[in-house]
């Protein structure tokens, strides 16, 4: 379709109306307080009934929004050269930022020991309230089920085609924001084909991965333990690359490991899941050394003359997983004593996108400038996590979400605002 004059005329068009998405244009609607710079006719694209259905379902629907050690962990990316270029969006934008930017939205952040950040209610979808109520406060306009189909770029613009109740219609942008998201849990709209957006103006796509998702693994020796939980083990995953080490919640269940813990570790090992081999390692009781265990053990032995060497892990660790020890270990103390400090399991895969939280991999950050701009195309402008920037389990894929959109609304805002008066964070 090509323009014509009775097309309905945008200013910024933001295709997806997710995390990042209503982000930029809360950040954006900031610049633009005074009459004299109204914000730029805004509309967000948005393919499902709702706006900010993931967000409103993140941290177990408690909203993880951010974490205080962003600055100090590692975010990951096919490109090694780009490490400083992320640690700069973040350092601009970084989780004070952030939580200032909440406290103008009316939303208290409260964090717990591991330096995650929620909203006090302790309900991610007030983190959607607060973003769409202002946004449509400020005059942007939400479209929902307008799913977007085609980009193509015009003088001055593009040609943005979406499909809404069943049409097909098509309008004129002069930016465009791609916030679309990655390929993880495509129930909320993120199947991963809206990179293809991106693609028809020669960007690329790196390879992509699961990230934060359940392990599957060889299950021989853990049959018998669907549904239980090891509370706050150490989980170790060995690859041919490293050794990470994280401690939290292991569960077990009927392909492999799920819980806290086993999350957190995707985030590592993701891509070498996919390429090579990872080992997983239980450390079933942290405080205890093998040698404890072993004496433990031979003096359950002595004083329960009775009970058979299967049972005598009882009181030590769950007793389904006192048999499958003993069981693994044959019967032998030696053995079994070292099997609770490195309960081993080969990783055979994982659930996959429709499970993970989080996608690896991208649009190469080296295809936009500092400012998110693309480098191939005038006016288009990328956030979140379409691109090739994935944090761990923690916080820190949304508060890569938030300084990424806002990075492009100072773009933006540079190129709108006519009185240079800046964001206003008062
Ligand atoms: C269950 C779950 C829990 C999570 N919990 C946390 C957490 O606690 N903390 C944390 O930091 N991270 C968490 N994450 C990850 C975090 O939610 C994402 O990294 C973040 O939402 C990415 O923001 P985004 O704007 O890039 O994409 P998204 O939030 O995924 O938004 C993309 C939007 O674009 C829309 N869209 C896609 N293509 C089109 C199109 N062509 N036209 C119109 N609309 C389109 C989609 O429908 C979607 O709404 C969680 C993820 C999941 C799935």
């Amino acid at each position: 379709m090509l323009y014509n004059e009775s097309m309905e005329k945008i200013s910024i068009a933001v295709i997806g109306g997710g995390a990042s998405g209503l982000m930029l244009v809360n950040a954006l609607a900031e610049y633009n307080l005074t009459a004299a710079t109204p914000l730029p006719k805004t509309v967000v694209f948005e393919r499902g009934d709702r706006v900010g259905k993931k967000l409103s379902s993140t941290g177990n629907g408690q909203g993880n929004i951010t974490n205080s050690a962003v600055l100090d962990a590692e975010y990951f990316s096919s490109e090694r050269t780009t490490e400083q270029k992320i640690a700069a969006i973040l350092r601009a934008y970084d989780e004070e930022d952030m939580r200032a930017f909440w406290l103008r939205r009316g939303v208290l952040l409260i964090y717990d020991e591991r330096g995650r950040a929620y909203p006090a209610g302790r309900q991610a979808s007030a983190l959607t309230d607060a973003l769409r109520f202002y946004a449509t406060e400020k005059g942007v306009e939400l479209r929902t089920s307008a799913y977007v189909t085609d980009l193509k770029r015009m003088d001055g613009g593009f040609v943005l085609t979406y499909s809404k109740d069943g049409e097909t219609h098509t309008c004129f942008a002069e930016n465009v924001v791609l916030s679309v998201g990655g390929k993880a849990a495509k129930n909320f709209g993120t199947d991963g084909t809206s990179y293809a957006l991106a693609q028809k103006f020669g960007h690329t796509c790196t390879p992509l991965y699961p990230s934060l998702v359940q392990l599957k693994t060889d299950t021989a020796h853990i049959k018998t333990l669907k549904g239980i939980r090891v509370n706050d083990g150490i989980l170790t995953a060995k690859t041919p690359s490293g050794t990470y080490t994280v401690r939290g919640d292991i569960i077990f269940t009927d392909y492999g490991v799920s819980g806290d813990a086993v999350f957190r570790i995707s985030a590592f090992i993701a891509q070498t899941i996919a390429t090579g081999k990872v080992t997983l390692s239980i450390d079933f009781l942290p405080e205890y050394t093998q040698d404890e265990l072993r004496n433990v053990l031979s003096a359950k032995r002595n004083a329960y003359t009775s009970l058979d060497n299967s049972e005598l892990l009882f009181g030590v660790v769950n007793n389904q997983i006192g048999r499958a020890v003993m069981k693994r270990a044959a019967g032998d103390f030696d053995s079994a004593a070292a099997l609770m400090k490195d309960f081993t399991l080969l990783v055979t895969g994982s659930l996959g996108f429709d499970y993970a939280q989080v996608t690896k991999g991208g649009v190469p950050l080296s295809e936009t400038d500092e400012m998110l701009r693309s480098r191939f195309t005038d006016g288009l402008y990328m956030t979140g996590e379409v691109l090739d920037v994935d944090g761990q389990c923690g916080g820190f894929n949304l508060q890569w979400a938030y300084s990424s959109a806002c990075t492009v609304a100072a773009a933006l805002a540079e190129k709108y605002q006519k009185n240079g008066k800046g964001r206003d964070t008062v």
